[in-house]
């Protein structure tokens, strides 16, 4: 049955007056069938309306009439933002993280969702290769302000090489344009893989989308790459020399230090061994999600909320204590703790997890798994008593690692107390001072 399934109802609410109630499923609204939480929105704006559901309860089709003021909210909760089924991607790009993983891992990390309402919705990037003439006037009718859209390429030849898509592409250009004149903002996202899209193809990519008066910004992000390869795309790892010389373009067409157009993500400067600009090159921090930005504002957050500390907490060893991250973030913490360490005279250790598990290309600290930081916990010589970790390794319900380990579990198989911690300057800190009266 089409509809949203109900997850819960303000009780008092109109619905709730209605007789709608959790697990019940909202058919339609003013006659208009219902595919998402979108049309939702827009159909139970009106002040008069006709609501059609499936009650659990009576076990039949009810239609009720419910008067309200214009704008005015039913009370209601779904279960799922869609409702007639995620639009999947119908491309094959060379660098898919899913044709470089293995099975049995969580089940989020198989999804192929390349759906313009999540896009809306949560900021995921799409490609627009599924999209028809239909959905684009919907997008520019329900306003569907700001899409998160990957580019990769303006030059339609390397674009097609690079999707693979199963559908016949129309020109990127020809749809950012028109969703740009059409008042929606773009966010958009260019995976760079070195001989494939970078140089002057970047170049050239950068030039036509400067063009473009939507696109608010670009994230610029280096490819990622598994050791899980073998049936792939021969694609080269970014390393110092060429994530320099991709730094060195970029700032050749936007040379901006405050509110970059284009922004390059961390990992680059990392890799180059250039510093991490400061705070005003990420403006609004809009591409944080995309991994351009979270360093520096970990780095301030630290700095800031360091220099907001007075006191340790009495009841706390703290070389006893080890921070586990990725090798990416784990010299930014060394640095970051020296700091700790002038102030108050000790300082935690930092323990950088080899990832074993997809290859030691991937440094990031939140595709770690439970196993290798069982395992580095168990090798460590660093005589710890509580590991931290970021909680940015466990899936949204802060539940499981990618490879289904509990923390609990990890503390049961390395007998050490573990403690995964929110992914900012301040959660860290909070972990070794007295609670300060703000
Ligand atoms: S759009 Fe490309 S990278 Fe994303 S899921 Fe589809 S094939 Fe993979």
């Amino acid at each position: 049955m089409n509809g949203g399934k109900v997850e819960a109802v303000e009780f008092g609410s109109y619905a709730w007056d209605a007789g709608i109630r959790a697990d019940d499923v909202v058919l339609s609204v003013n006659n208009y069938p219902l595919r998402d939480w979108l049309d939702y929105l827009d159909k139970s704006y009106a002040k008069e309306l006709l609501v059609i559901y499936y009650s659990t309860i009576v076990k039949q089709v009810v239609e009720k009439r419910i008067l309200k003021a214009a704008g005015q909210p039913l009370g209601i909760t779904f279960c799922t933002p869609v409702f007639d089924g995620l639009k999947v991607c119908a491309n094959n790009c060379i660098f898919c993280f899913l044709q470089q993983t293995v099975p049995d891992l969580r089940p989020t990390l198989y999804i192929r969702d390349d759906d313009y309402r999540l896009s809306f919705l949560d900021g995921n990037y799409i490609t627009l290769s599924n999209l028809n003439e239909d959905d684009l006037a919907r997008i520019t009718a329900q306003k569907l302000s700001p899409l998160y859209i990957s580019v990769h390429s303006t030059d339609e030849r390397i674009r097609r090489d690079m999707l693979r898509s199963s559908k016949e592409l129309r020109p990127i250009l020809f749809d950012l344009r028109f969703l740009s004149e059409h008042g929606i903002d773009l966010y958009i996202q260019i995976v760079v893989c070195p001989h494939f899209n970078d140089g002057e193809s970047l170049r050239k990519t950068m030039l036509d989308l400067r063009n473009i008066q939507g696109i608010q910004k670009v994230a610029i992000v280096p490819v990622g790459l598994t050791k899980f390869r073998e049936k792939c795309t021969d694609i080269k790892a970014f390393n110092r020399n060429n994530a320099r010389d991709l730094i060195n373009l970029v700032a050749d067409i936007d040379g901006s230090k405050e509110n970059a157009f284009f922004a390059l993500a961390d990992e680059f400067f990392l890799l180059a061994d250039v510093d991490i600009p400061d705070a005003n090159y990420y403006g609004d921090f809009e591409l944080y999600d995309n991994g351009v930005g979270m360093l520096r504002d970990f780095i301030d957050d630290f700095q800031f909320e360091l220099s907001q500390t007075n006191e340790l907490k009495a009841d706390i060893a703290i070389n006893e204590v080890c921070i586990l991250t990725g090798f990416a973030a784990s010299y930014i913490l060394e640095e970051l703790f020296q700091l700790f360490y002038f102030k108050f005279g000790s300082r935690p250790k930092v323990c950088a997890v080899v990832n074993e598990f997809w290859g030691e290309m991937i440094n990031v600290a939140g595709l770690l798994t439970g196993a290798d930081i069982i395992k580095t916990i168990k090798d460590s010589a660093l005589q710890s008593k509580l590991f931290l970790l970021p909680d940015s390794l466990l899936s949204r319900d802060g539940h499981l690692t990618l490879d289904g380990y509990t923390i609990r579990e990890i503390e049961l198989e390395t007998g050490f107390q573990v403690k995964a911690i929110h992914t900012s300057g301040k959660a860290l800190l909070d972990e070794f001072r007295e609670e300060r009266n703000e």
